[in-house]
């Protein structure tokens, strides 16, 4: 084990289990105290990197999402990875309002919400192969 305490969980590409990762990022996360603003942060976060794993990395594909909560010194480590058509232009996709799927009234700010929520967001993705983010956030000591 690399961290203090981390859970890894595989789930169906499907919009019902959005509040499912909601949940178990909150269930994670409740041991460690955080303050109500930083468990509604964190669990916005995950939302929008699980939903883009859905909608854009799947496109309504069969798929599995893999979500993994890590924690190690006042710092949660999250995960969000999909095996889906990846992200050509990771500079493109994480400008705010940038959407390529305006015709379903998505509004662009995904990873905007993201890099907001958390201290720290990185992107890897491949065309074909999928995509995985990486974000991190302290949590202040009470
Ligand atoms: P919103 O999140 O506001 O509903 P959005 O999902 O289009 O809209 P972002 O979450 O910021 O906006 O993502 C920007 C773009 O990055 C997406 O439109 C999509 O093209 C691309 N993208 C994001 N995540 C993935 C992913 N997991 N796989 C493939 N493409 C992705
Ligand atoms: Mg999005």
């Amino acid at each position: 084990m690399q961290y203090e305490n981390e859970a890894r969980v595989f789930f169906c590409a499907k919009s019902e289990n959005e509040s499912f990762a909601r949940m178990f990022t909150a269930i994670f996360l409740a041991q460690f105290d955080p303050t109500v603003s930083e468990m509604t942060d964190i669990k916005m976060a995950v939302s929008e990197a699980v939903t883009n794993a859905i909608i854009h990395g799947y496109e309504s594909q069969e798929g599995n999402v893999e979500l993994y909560c890590a924690y190690e010194k006042q710092r949660i480590y999250i995960e969000v990875a999909d095996q889906g058509k990846g992200i050509s232009d990771i500079t493109q996709a994480r400008e705010p309002l940038y959407t390529s799927k305006p015709e379903i009234e998505r509004s662009g700010m995904g990873f905007t919400i993201m890099e907001t929520f958390m201290d720290k967001v990185h992107v890897e993705s491949e065309i074909g192969k999928g995509t995985r983010i990486f974000m991190e956030k302290n949590l202040v000591k009470e």
